[in-house]
């Protein structure tokens, strides 16, 4: 008869076998079996959060490995809950793991970048094996799980878009990673956008544009990262369209990144716009709490090194805004540790975090929109909070409806009244009248960037 503990060491060895390592050590470290009872097997989980997770997505596989294993299992119930048999004690690695008492060895701590393969344009540190995957970024990890099993006939483009720093550029470049990994011998090429619109300048000044378009009509895989700043130029429009065609007639995959959905990126070709939106198109949202303390913790193992609880859940609490700055402030805190030999206690980790630029992002109200707009064109906060109906007020108003539209989320009545007293579909007018100037001047982007960072600068 099978103890408990060999028999989850076996399921989850089944399960491992499926998942990503990461995702693996996220959602089955600090599990056990808690109970077996007529046949209903009970599995403890450190968590609320992984309770739902494994209900959700892998109580069928559960069930499955724990009838091939145990025969009678009828059930399986989870609790959250301490745990006898912490998953740590099986792996070997997890077990050697120090408490809360740190001994990082220096080499550890490679801050450095992976090394980019110059062919592929690739960095090596991109996998899936180190991907955390929660709610947040669930769907376009499945694509691109798909386009690995099916390049080009899955989901051809696939479109990725998200916020900065939440793993775009980790998602997709896994892709180009695990598909090389796999068949050596196709061609990929990852490029930013940005880089390929150098290509592009380049070619034509050095009359090589032929050149350049047969090096991105021969890959198998391309993958454009960042897209929304080809939109900026017709040019860059262009060749990307030809490439674009030139590869989907031939069954080769698309893999294309953006900040936003392609119906929002302003001055996006409509012909462009129905490409990417033949194909599939999925975003990654923000992690909350749970997750964002998944992924710190998963970070942490990766690395075999360790923080006190307390700080990681600081660290979690407090670097809201994307995971690039959350690893930059788990980094902070892990070279701290190596040059006083021991970890920061939650004193130290607040006043380390606080050093940084990336600390709590800035709270901006609606006063400071309106304060920033009325200096940026010059004009009284009274003009533009009352009615007047001069052009030269209309067009700041509707400008600052807009941005506390798109950086505070306020409702559509509460800007009217705020500028102007005026009803909601005044401000909704004027929300749509700025995006539809937006997508048709690409230099009022530059305006409203400009506006941006005063919004955001620290008063001074
Ligand atoms: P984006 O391209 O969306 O701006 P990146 O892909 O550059 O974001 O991600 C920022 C950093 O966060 C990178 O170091 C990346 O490895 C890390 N990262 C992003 N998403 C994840 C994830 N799901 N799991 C682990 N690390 C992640
Ligand atoms: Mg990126």
């Amino acid at each position: 008869m099978m103890s408990r503990e060999e028999g989850w060491k076996n399921v989850l060895a089944e399960i491992e076998l499926t998942t990503s390592r990461a995702s693996f050590i996220t959602w089955f470290q600090e599990t056990a079996i808690a109970d077996i009872a007529e046949g209903v097997v009970t599995v403890s989980v450190p968590n609320g959060f992984a309770k739902n997770w494994l209900q959700d997505k892998y109580h069928k596989m559960i069930l499955r490995c724990l009838r091939g294993l145990l025969g009678d299992t009828r059930e399986v119930a989870y609790v959250v809950g301490t745990l006898d048999r912490p998953l740590s004690q099986m792996r070997p690695k997890a077990r050697s793991l120090p408490k809360p008492v740190f001994m990082a060895p220096q080499e550890r701590l490679e801050l450095r970048e992976g090394a980019v393969d110059s062919e592929s344009g690739l960095n090596q540190r991109y996998l899936f094996e180190n991907f955390v995957v929660g709610s947040f970024n669930e769907l376009p990890h499945v694509a691109a799980q798909a386009v690995v099993k099916n390049p080009g006939l899955t989901y051809n483009p696939l479109f990725i878009y998200g916020g900065v720093g939440l793993g775009k550029t980790h998602l997709i470049q896994a892709i180009g990673n695990e598909l090389l990994r796999q068949r050596p011998e196709i061609k990929v090429r990852y490029i930013p956008s940005e880089k390929f619109m150098g290509e592009i300048v380049d070619a034509i000044n050095t009359r090589t544009m032929s050149q350049l378009k047969e090096r991105y009509r021969n890959v198998d895989l391309l993958m454009m990262d960042d897209i929304q700043f080809i939109a900026r130029t017709e040019k860059m429009q262009e060749e990307f369209f030809h490439a674009f065609n030139a590869l989907y007639e031939r069954n080769k995959q698309i893999v294309i990144s953006s900040d936003k959905p392609p119906a929002a990126i302003p001055t996006l070709e409509s012909r462009l716009r129905t490409r990417f939106e033949g194909g599939m198109i999925a975003d990654i949202g923000e992690p909350d709490f749970e997750t964002r303390l998944a992924i710190l913790k998963t970070k942490l193992r990766i690395k075999n090194l360790a923080l006190p609880d307390d700080v990681v859940e600081y660290v979690a609490g407090t670097v809201k805004s994307n995971i690039r700055e959350l690893e930059g402030a788990l980094n902070r805190l892990l070279l701290r540790a190596t040059m006083t030999a021991s970890p920061p206690d939650i004193e130290e980790a607040k006043r380390i975090l606080a050093q940084v630029s990336g600390a709590p992002k800035r709270f901006i109200s609606p006063k400071k929109i309106i304060r920033t707009v009325d200096e940026f064109y010059d004009i009284t906060e009274k003009e533009l909070v009352h009615r007047s109906r001069k052009k030269e007020i209309v067009r700041p108003r509707q400008i600052a409806m807009y941005l506390l539209r798109e950086e505070l989320k306020c409702s559509f009545p509460f800007i009217g009244e705020k500028l102007g007293k005026k009803d909601h579909t005044t401000a909704i007018h004027a929300y749509k009248k700025i995006l539809a100037d937006l997508s048709a001047h690409p230099e009022l982007e530059n305006e409203m960037k400009n506006l941006r960072e005063k919004i955001y600068s620290p008063p001074v």
